[in-house]
């Protein structure tokens, strides 16, 4: 059976950290759903369609990576994919226990699903999205902390 995992977030914007997460999973898994998640009630900076199509072109060599989204619970996303897997990433201590919990939750809600942690290297255990997100507010140039494949300059001015 294919090892299928999902790779839910936020992405706003897909930095160089999420990056690396998924292109070592795939040593793990057969196939990873990159999965932005569309939560109506969250404000984000760049639009569903916009974080989408960043993620695309980051993987449009890559056939064993796909990009979607979903709404509602990732673990109900998990099952109606066939994904036994949710992968996501550690950076510190904080992210452990923010993680730690939805993870032992999701557990709770769908024990079918395992969740997998990749450990950051330690070069993008500063790099977030809140950050880049901000510097790209403030007119600074964040190109280096997202993946090479994106030109933040494409989407100037496309943020909700
Ligand atoms: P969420 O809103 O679900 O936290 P994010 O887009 O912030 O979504 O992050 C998605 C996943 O990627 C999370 O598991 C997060 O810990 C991980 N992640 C974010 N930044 C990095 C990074 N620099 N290195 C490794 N993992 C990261």
């Amino acid at each position: 059976m294919k090892k299928i995992a999902v790779f839910p977030g936020s992405f706003d914007p897909f930095t160089i950290g999420h990056e690396e997460i998924v292109k070592r999973g795939l040593s793990l898994f057969d196939e990873i759903i990159v999965a932005v998640g569309a939560n109506a009630l969250k404000k984000s900076y760049y639009s569903l369609a916009t974080k989408k199509e960043m993620i695309t072109k980051v993987f449009k060599n890559e056939p064993r990576i796909t990009v979607d989204h979903y709404e509602g619970l990732t673990v109900d996303y998990c099952k109606k994919k066939g994904a036994d897997y949710l992968l996501r990433g550690l950076r510190t201590s904080a992210d452990f226990e923010f993680e730690r919990a939805i993870a032992q939750i999701n557990k709770a809600l769908a024990p079918e699903v395992e969740t997998v942690f990749l450990l950051t290297a330690p070069v993008h255990t500063p790099v977030n999205s809140t950050i880049v997100r901000d510097i790209i507010r403030s007119g600074g140039d964040a190109s280096k902390f997202v993946p090479s494949a994106i030109n933040l300059k494409d989407y100037i001015g496309e943020e909700d």
